[in-house]
């Protein structure tokens, strides 16, 4: 009862307020968008305690934990897993939502056992090499262990580019061989091509050699003579002159687990020194081969090395558990729906150094917190529904988002906008300290429209640059929904030097500019919520 009455004196209050010209809902949520706010949260989110907020990690858990907490604490309702769901206690599936949307990744990291020999068949003499795995050859990752003996075959560059009528597999029978080749592609081609179009024909080749049912691929780069990750220590980045301080990370690949077969090509590196062991008989001499090729002299032909290669690799697999952070503000419409979205995740701890992500991505967490309590402190319940959330394992390749919209509690018709933020507190560069770019779906110039009527309507002194596409570009979130064909909505100032380094720290923010982009997010987002379009 107690509530009841409340409500309907603050429903009157409100209902006053704007009869009497003073404060609207849209101020009232502006006027608690602060630099303080901001700072708090960014402040927290971007400490030494949440350990860089690697996905599944404890500090990306401690984070997620912290954001969960806030949504509570703004009066948002949470929107993921019901409590008690599943879990080794098998407790039954309880009535309340939690914030927590969970679920798992596959991590696929090289395993221990590796081997590459080298089979010469010399009259009835069989002989055999071995390799040193992370030296003399490194086994790109597959995504599992396999085991293949086949012919090596010399396929030159591996270049092919119809523009340029050139072709190394014109005629040459690949299935169920190796296709050794030089890295990169010859020089007349690359004076000839775009990077783009040289880029194309790199991929055209692997395409081929998987769809033609090739054993491999094994390349070599003439001057490289040892192959494989180095091990990088602390004391090797102290120099305040190092360029990209943490460099050097253990590669493994992290994937939503999927039903279908993945591509097992192998792709093999070696050094110069085992490729011309496998050459060596040949009749190839490979300097020779490479200035002929490299000046388009004659049409290099594909040649059997009269070797075999055989390899075993194997990898491990690893689950890991990682949460979404959903929560809810429920509009007057269920079937209209706006995702406001950020990752919370970042890289971790490399190296010795914590790479705590500041603007990559605590900045635009805590924009889109600071939103979404802006949207409440309107008092008003919006008209669509509006979804927080926060986005898990973004730099594993938008896994996070895309577990999101694949599993999805409504139809997906029903998902008019998803606003991204992603790095929104640093200037593009010292002489655009103002500047923001806007890329939005294209058949929407609604968009820019009521962002160029809000500006002026709330004086936000914020110059924008409007970039719209049918295929909003950008390497984040939205990209999942752009996927989906759901519209999009991105602001972004730019990418700077401390991107991706464990410089990106907190004292590299720029206050002023994240203030303006979450104020004309939030006039925007309430102006799509209470117009009809
Ligand atoms: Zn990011």
């Amino acid at each position: 009862m107690k509530k009841i009455i409340l409500s309907v004196a603050f429903a009157g209050l409100s209902l006053f307020y704007e009869a009497a010209g003073q404060i609207t809902p849209a101020e009232k949520g502006m006027n608690s968008i602060t630099p303080d706010v901001l700072k708090s949260q960014t402040g927290f989110l971007a400490s030494d305690w949440t350990e860089g907020r690697r996905a599944g990690e404890k500090g990306e858990y401690l984070a997620a934990d912290y954001i969960a907490a806030i949504l509570q604490l703004y009066g948002i309702k949470p929107g993921g897993d019901y409590s008690g769901s599943g879990g080794y206690l098998n407790i039954q599936r309880g009535n309340e939502r939690t914030y927590f949307q969970n679920f798992v990744l596959l991590k696929t990291t090289p395993g221990e056992e590796h081997l590459m020999k080298i089979k010469t068949i010399d009259g009835s003499v069989i002989k055999t090499a071995s390799f040193t795995y992370n030296t003399d050859y490194t086994i790109r990752l597959t995504n599992n262990g396999t085991e293949v003996e086949a012919p090596v075959i010399f396929v030159g560059y591996g270049f092919k580019n119809d523009k340029i009528k050139y072709d190394d597999l014109a005629r040459v029978e690949i299935k169920g061989k190796f296709l050794l080749k030089i890295s990169g592609s010859p020089a007349f081609a690359r004076e000839k091509l775009l990077p783009s179009e040289l880029s194309a024909s790199a991929r055209d080749f692997i395409e081929i050699a998987s769809s033609r049912g090739a054993a491999g691929i094994i390349e070599f780069n003439p001057a490289s003579k040892v192959v494989g990750t180095t091990p990088v220590r602390d004391f090797m980045n102290l120099s305040p002159s190092e360029g990209r301080p943490g460099a050097g990370r253990q590669y493994s690949s992290v994937t939503l687990p999927s039903d279908k077969p993945g591509n097992d090509l192998l792709r093999i590196v070696v050094s110069a020194a085992t490729a011309n062991e496998i050459l060596k008989g040949s009749g190839i001499v490979l300097d020779d081969y490479i200035r002929r090729a490299d000046s388009n002299e004659s049409y290099p032909v594909a040649t059997m090395t009269g070797k075999s290669i055989y390899v075993k690799t194997s990898v491990t697999k690893e689950k890991i558990n990682v949460r979404n952070i959903i929560g809810v503000i429920e509009g007057n419409r269920s079937d209209q729906v706006m995702v406001l979205g950020a990752h919370y995740d970042h890289m971790g701890i490399e190296n010795g150094y914590i790479w705590n992500g500041a603007d990559d991505n605590a900045s635009g967490t805590a924009g889109i917190l600071t939103l979404a309590r802006a949207l409440m402190e309107t008092g008003r319940k919006p008209e669509k529904t509006i979804i927080i959330a926060l986005w898990t394992a973004e730099e594993y390749g938008l896994l996070g988002s895309r577990y999101y919209i694949e599993n999805l509690s409504y139809p997906v018709k029903n998902l008019k906008l998803n606003l991204n933020f992603d790095m929104i507190s640093r200037y593009i560069s010292d002489n655009e300290k103002n500047k923001v770019i806007m890329t939005y779906t294209e058949s929407y110039p609604l968009f820019r429209k009521i962002t160029e009527e809000n500006l002026s309507k709330y004086g936000i002194d914020l110059e924008i640059e409007y970039q719209p596409s049918a295929d909003p570009p950008g390497g984040s979130d939205h990209r999942s929904f752009v996927a989906a064909g759901v519209p999009v909505l991105r602001f972004k100032p730019g990418h700077r030097e401390e991107y991706h380094t464990p410089a990106d720290e907190i004292s590299t923010l720029d206050w002023d500019i994240m203030e303006k982009i979450v104020r004309i997010s939030f006039a925007d987002i309430w102006e799509l919520s209470e117009r009809e379009w």
